[in-house]
């Protein structure tokens, strides 16, 4: 089968939905932004062996690759909307793999809403190479800088899972029932969409958790040029021991969020129309320090702060 054969056949059908992708037939699409929006774009990639085990499934890849990237909108407090689709396959993949493929995306699009509009096919090489760009909507973004000295700190959900994950799904270690949950998690993570939105005038700067929640939440202060105090006993982690792991092990895909205090029962509301646990976590300082503190109010130290790319 062809590049064009491949496209009208697999990836066409999921662009019923938008009128401006000519049933991807044409150079490019044509989107108009519906009146008072702003455009959000983000890019991200999934790479067999880097990001999934190279033998992950192909519904496995096409949920990783379209929820990593709706957790970038879902920080900034925007609709998730339309999306490219960049394909890098072996040129021997076979139809089975690109049918189970499509229909997962097929799935996910129906459950968060989205099309897909357009993209790039190329084949070669033995390594299976997704990248998406995820295009989404909202009047006014929620950034990383917007902290305020003082403003409380919250985490969405629980931190861990994946980390604890990954030698499971790497094949280090035999799942047994305590582990699947954390594998559900780590192969489709739950992107915090409905949060996102509801936080919209609400939070003063968010940030989703890709690289493990240090490092990440140390971008959210340097970008909001403040420090922070955390209170590790008061973050909802996966398990208990193993803090290092949980606290620096990346994949969670939740958000960490500031807002000021008078926000409180506002965000107590979220939580309930959402379904999703929110707990406040520490609170945000003029001091640029970011102090993590134990059960016993003494400062932690992490040895390495996260994943680097
Ligand atoms: P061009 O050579 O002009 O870039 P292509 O042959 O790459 O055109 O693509 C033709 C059409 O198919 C374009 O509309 C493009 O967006 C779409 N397309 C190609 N690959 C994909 C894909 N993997 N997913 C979705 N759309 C795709
Ligand atoms: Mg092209």
């Amino acid at each position: 089968m062809n590049e064009f054969d491949r496209i009208a056949r697999y990836f066409a059908p999921l662009s019923a939905g938008e009128a401006g992708a000519f049933a991807l037939t044409d150079d490019a699409a044509a989107l108009t932004i519906p009146a008072g929006q702003t455009l959000v774009v983000t890019t991200d990639s999934v790479i067999g062996g880097i990001h999934l085990p190279r033998d992950a499934s192909p519904a496995q890849f096409a949920q990783k690759l379209l929820r990593r990237n709706l957790s970038d909108l879902a920080a900034m407090g925007a609709l998730p909307w339309r999306y490219l689709l960049n394909l890098h396959v072996p040129a021997t993949i076979s139809e089975e793999w690109l049918q189970q493929f499509s229909a997962m995306l097929q799935q996910e699009q129906q459950h968060f809403g989205i099309v897909l509009v357009g993209g790039d096919s190329t084949t070669g090489g033995e390594n299976i190479h997704l990248t998406a760009t995820l295009l989404g909507l909202t009047p006014e973004p929620i950034l990383r800088r917007g902290a305020k000295a003082g403003d409380d700190l919250y985490v969405t959900g629980t931190i861990g899972e994946a980390a604890l994950a990954l030698p499971y799904a790497l094949g280090e270690k035999t799942p047994d029932a305590a582990a699947q949950p954390w594998l559900d998690r780590y192969f489709a993570p739950e992107p915090r969409i409905a949060v996102g939105l509801a936080m919209r005038g609400i939070a003063s700067a968010a940030i989703d958790i890709s690289d493990g929640l240090v490092q990440d939440f140390t971008h959210l202060c340097k970008a909001s040029d403040l420090g922070a105090v955390v209170h590790i006993p008061h973050m909802p982690l996966a398990r208990t021991g193993d803090i290092e792991t949980m606290l620096t092990g990346g994949d969670d895909y939740e958000l960490l969020f500031t807002a000021p205090a008078s926000k409180r029962q506002n965000i107590t509301a979220v939580a309930a129309e959402t379904g999703v646990a929110i707990t406040r976590i520490g609170a945000m300082q003029q001091h640029t320090e970011v102090v993590f503190l134990d059960a016993h109010n003494q400062p932690l130290h992490f040895a390495s702060k996260g994943y680097r790319h």
